[in-house]
């Protein structure tokens, strides 16, 4: 299936009320752990790279590999840039085939993040079908760089959603609700489910203009996330997950097999986890069985 932009699979998620898992990886095992699970469950599939991985790896490299696996793959499948702070490397990384941009401006002022996503939109989509996604609001915890104090995490105001989304012309859109990067302090985090509900209102209420995004998506109980893709969440962030599930598994198997010195069994114990995670992401958010 031809490699796609984000736009037109999370249009049909937000009418279909179902989410896409967004998958973010660190190295090409986990790319290609991620796309063989799409092909097995038959769902549409987001990969997703931060900045410190894209830039150890090398774009051009991630791009590469993402083509020679998704190109053959009968799902849909996109490349995304996740959480770019920097204009001119969200503009390099569209340049060299990324299918989706995150320009993450939540730290600049309204005016200022309004300004320099519109900016990145412009150039995107003059290359052709490229989408962008835009924040308002700041979602806590750590991503990749960004690193934001829970109790500073400024939630997205409803009121300016719709005219962030107007004047940046952005494409999908993630709002600051409440939920967090890497592990959840507490049991129960504080999600505003009915901010997202007005917000999804006031954006999307007269038909999708730009499909709600939801970041921060380890560790959410299950009904948090049921309820979150039937308002509106067509795009969960899965990022932390993956990395512990790859990390604990290769722990395991270095401890039980210590003298054993095979790098391809460690990645194949990684990718069996990563695997693992990945299917329970995508009953969960009812993406499998979509692909059309
Ligand atoms: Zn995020």
């Amino acid at each position: 299936m031809p490699v796609v932009s984000a736009k037109g699979m999370l249009v049909d998620a937000a009418v279909h009320a179902y989410a896409v898992g967004a998958f973010n990886v660190t190295n090409i095992i986990q790319m290609e752990a991620v796309i063989e699970t799409a092909v097995e469950r038959r769902a549409p599939v987001i990969i997703q790279t931060s900045m410190t991985p894209t830039k150890f790896l090398r774009p051009e490299v991630l791009v590469a590999a993402f083509r020679a696996l998704a190109a053959p793959a009968p799902v849909p499948a996109c490349l995304h840039l996740d959480h770019c702070t920097d204009a001119a490397y969200a503009r390099h990384c569209a340049d060299l085939g990324y299918t989706n941009i995150m320009f993450d401006g939540s730290k600049l002022d309204f005016e200022e993040n309004v300004r320099v996503t519109r900016e990145v939109v412009e150039h995107c989509h003059r290359l052709g079908d490229i989408t962008v996604e835009g924040e308002l609001g700041t979602v806590s915890g750590v991503e990749d760089q960004v690193r934001v104090a829970e109790n500073e995490a400024e939630l997205c105001d409803p009121a300016r959603s719709r005219e962030y989304v107007e004047r940046t012309g952005v494409d999908l859109f993630a709002p600051a609700i409440g939920t967090a990067h890497g592990v959840y302090l507490t049991e129960n985090p504080k999600i505003d489910f009915e901010r997202f509900a007005r917000i999804q209102e006031i954006v999307n209420g007269n038909g999708i203009v730009a499909p709600l995004i939801v970041h921060g998506g380890t560790g959410l109980k299950p009904e948090v996330v049921r309820r979150l893709v039937a308002l509106g969440g067509a795009k969960f962030n899965v990022s932390t997950d993956l990395k512990l599930a790859s990390i604990d598994a290769t722990y395991e198997y270095i401890t039980a097999h210590r003298t054993e010195y095979n790098p391809g069994k460690i990645d194949s114990a990684a990718k069996q986890a990563v695997i693992a995670r990945v299917s329970y992401w995508m009953d969960l958010l009812g993406c499998a069985g979509k692909a059309p």
